[in-house]
C-alpha cells in the first residue's frame, strides 16, 4: 500500500508525471548480429492468452542471435531471484509460473556471462536476477495493475524485456546474498535513481560497481532503476509471448 500511495504521490508531482523520456523511446542501430532471417514456419509466438493480441511486430524468422537461451547454462553460478514468480513483488501476486528460468537473447546472455566472469574473477561476486525475458501477455497484465509511465512500460510497443535483451539484476557474494543497494528491487522512488546521493558509500559503491560492469560489455543504464540494463542492439528484436516455464 506504501508503493502505491508512492505513485499516486508521484503522479501529482508535475516534474514525474511526464513520460520518462529516456531509454524506452530510443531507437539504436541495428547490430548485424541481430538482422532477421527470412520468416520460417512455425516460429510464430504461441502461448499467448485470448485477452493479448498478438505481438505487435509480426516474427520475422529465428535467427541464432533471435534465440532465447537459458542464462543459467551459460552462467552457472547466477543466482536466480525471480520476482515475479513469487507474491514478492510490487504486484503483491505472481505473474509468472513457479518454475520461470531467466530468458535472453543469446548475444545478450554472452554479454552477461563477460560480466560475470569479470565480476567473478575480481572477487568472486555473482550476479543475482531479478527479470529478464518477460512475455508479451505479462506486460498487458502489468499494465492493468500499474498504468504508470516511467515505471511499466505500455505493451505497445512493448518493452525490452518483451524482446529479451533487458535484465534487473544486483550484485551478490560468493554465497549468493545479495550486496546492499540503495533500494530493494522495483522500489518505486527516487532512491532508485542512479543519481541519489542520500544512499551509504556502501550501496552507492556497489551501484556504481554494477554499472561500471554492466557498461563496460555495452549494456545501458536507465536513469531511475539502478537494476535494470539493457542491451542496445536488442532493442529491434520482435516482442514475443513464449512460456518461461518451457
Ligand atoms: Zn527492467
Amino acid at each position: 500500500m506504501r508503493r502505491l500511495l508512492a505513485i499516486g504521490i508521484l503522479l501529482l508531482a508535475p516534474d514525474e508525471a511526464a513520460p520518462e523520456p529516456a531509454a524506452e523511446a530510443e531507437i539504436r542501430p541495428v547490430a548485424a548480429s541481430f538482422e532477421a532471417a527470412p520468416a520460417t514456419p512455425g516460429t510464430k509466438p504461441r502461448g499467448a492468452p485470448a485477452t493479448a493480441p498478438a505481438a505487435t511486430r509480426p516474427e520475422r524468422g529465428q535467427a541464432p542471435a533471435l534465440e532465447l537461451v537459458d542464462v543459467q547454462a551459460l552462467i552457472p553460478d547466477l543466482v536466480l531471484d525471480l520476482r515475479y514468480a513469487t507474491d514478492d513483488n510490487l504486484f503483491g501476486e505472481p505473474v509468472y509460473p513457479e518454475k520461470a528460468r531467466c530468458l535472453l537473447l543469446r548475444p545478450t546472455a554472452e554479454k552477461l556471462a563477460r560480466v560475470a566472469k569479470r565480476l567473478r574473477e575480481e572477487d568472486g561476486t555473482r550476479l543475482r536476477v531479478f527479470d529478464c525475458y518477460r512475455p508479451h501477455s505479462v506486460q498487458f497484465r502489468l499494465w492493468q495493475i500499474m498504468p504508470v509511465r516511467g515505471y511499466v512500460a505500455p505493451p505497445r510497443p512493448g518493452s525490452v524485456h518483451n524482446r529479451g535483451g533487458a535484465v534487473d539484476l544486483t550484485l551478490a557474494s560468493p554465497e549468493g546474498e545479495p550486496l546492499p543497494m540503495p533500494t530493494d528491487f522495483d522500489e518505486l522512488s527516487d532512491r532508485a535513481w542512479h543519481s541519489y546521493e542520500g544512499a551509504t558509500e556502501e550501496q552507492k559503491r556497489n551501484r556504481a560497481r554494477l554499472k561500471a560492469a554492466m557498461e563496460a560489455e555495452g549494456f545501458r543504464a536507465i536513469r531511475k532503476e539502478w537494476w535494470h540494463y539493457e542491451d542496445p542492439e536488442a532493442r529491434q528484436a520482435p516482442v514475443r509471448d513464449l512460456p518461461l516455464d518451457g
